[in-house]
């Protein structure tokens, strides 16, 4: 058993965030990395929007260099996982996948999300080469081509007219008669002139050998099938955080998500506090879970001031 200050969970900007500052506290983080070292942005290529890089930044480099920083300060980071914790005291406890047990009086959580596939042919040989689980990050690549987005929610129907405004033309593939988002969005869809709905309609392959050159789709009540031909393929089926290990512990809502105080990190338990896309369902940037990481070190800090810790 080893007591540490402060254990971060997770490598991702969240992680790395409340890292460097955490350790410029003095608070010496442990951090795990988890089964994905620097997060969802390790399998992306260009980052545009986060700021502070203005020619853009390979998303493997740009963790690499939050890595750095993090390691400058002197964060201990371990590559394991952490399979199962224990908040029932007032100090953690957390087990890694070798075994070895953890006990930290503040725990900063940020485990990330991770998007929904659908499975099909070619869907994960061609990501990062036309598919993508993220418009807002991608969208701009394909810009006055012609795209198609799978899903019926109000992620697919936001990322549908935000593709719209950039793309020639956007078809949505809903594999239902109606959509699940909410009326305002379905009107949204229903009124861009460039975007296209296919009901009862499933993606069954995408097509391409070196980048997407279409998709074929097929009419799940008539059975037709058809090649649609675009540059760009987009999954919006919605994501899935990873809190399974704090179930039980903490308040997650219907989706998996870590429920936290509005505005702040607070988890509901002490000294448990969550960062990043874990608990957050609606803006999931690497620059907000950054933000959330910085927000999340400074709460652990001050909790452990107040503790006298
Ligand atoms: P993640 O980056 O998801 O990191 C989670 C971390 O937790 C990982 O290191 C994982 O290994 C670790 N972990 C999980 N479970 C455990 C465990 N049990 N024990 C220990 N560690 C664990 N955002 C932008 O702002 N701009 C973009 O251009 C952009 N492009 C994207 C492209 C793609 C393909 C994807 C998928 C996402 C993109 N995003 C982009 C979104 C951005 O990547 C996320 O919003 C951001 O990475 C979330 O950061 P995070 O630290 O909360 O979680
Ligand atoms: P969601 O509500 O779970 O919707 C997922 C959609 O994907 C559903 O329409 C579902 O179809 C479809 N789908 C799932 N698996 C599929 C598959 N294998 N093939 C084809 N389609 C598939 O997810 P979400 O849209 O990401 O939204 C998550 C939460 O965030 C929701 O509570 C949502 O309201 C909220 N959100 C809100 C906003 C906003 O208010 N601006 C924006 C984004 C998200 P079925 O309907 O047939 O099941």
């Amino acid at each position: 058993m080893e007591q540490v200050k402060c254990l971060i969970i997770g490598s991702g900007p969240a992680g790395y965030a409340a890292a460097i500052y955490a350790a410029r506290a003095g608070l010496s983080p442990v951090m795990y990395t988890g089964p994905q070292p620097g997060g969802q942005l390790m399998i992306t290529n260009e980052v545009e929007n986060y700021p502070g890089y203005p020619d853009g930044r390979q998303g493997p480099e740009m963790m690499e260099d939050f890595k750095k920083q993090a390691e400058r300060f002197e964060t201990d980071i371990r590559n394991e996982m952490i399979v199962k914790v224990d908040f029932s005291g007032p100090m953690h406890k957390a087990w890694s996948d070798s075994g070895h047990e953890i006990h930290a009086p503040a725990v900063i959580i940020a485990t990330g999300a991770s998007a929904k596939w659908l499975g099909i042919p070619n869907e994960e040989k061609l990501q990062n080469r036309g598919v993508s689980a993220c418009a807002v990050c991608d969208g701009f690549f394909f810009r006055k081509q012609e795209v198609a987005i799978v899903g019926g929610g109000d992620t697919a129907a936001e990322e549908s007219t935000y593709l719209a405004k950039i793309c020639s033309k956007v078809h949505l593939l809903v594999r239902r008669d109606e959509m699940r988002a909410s009326k305002i969005m379905q009107e949204r869809v229903l009124n861009t002139p460039n975007l296209i709905v296919h009901w009862n309609t499933e993606a069954e392959a995408v097509i391409g050998e070196e980048a997407v050159e279409g998709v074929r789709i097929v009419n799940n009540k008539t059975g037709e099938k058809t090649d649609l031909a675009v540059t760009g393929f987009f999954v919006a089926i919605g994501h899935k955080p990873n809190t399974d290990i704090f179930q039980g512990w903490l308040n997650l809502d219907e989706s998996g998500y870590i429920i936290t105080e509005p505005g702040r990190t607070f988890t509901g338990i002490d000294g448990v506090f969550a960062c990043g896309d874990a608990q957050d369902k609606i803006y999931r940037q690497a620059v907000t879970a950054a933000g959330t990481g910085c927000m999340a070190a400074l709460d652990a800090e001050r909790y452990l001031v107040e503790k006298g810790l």
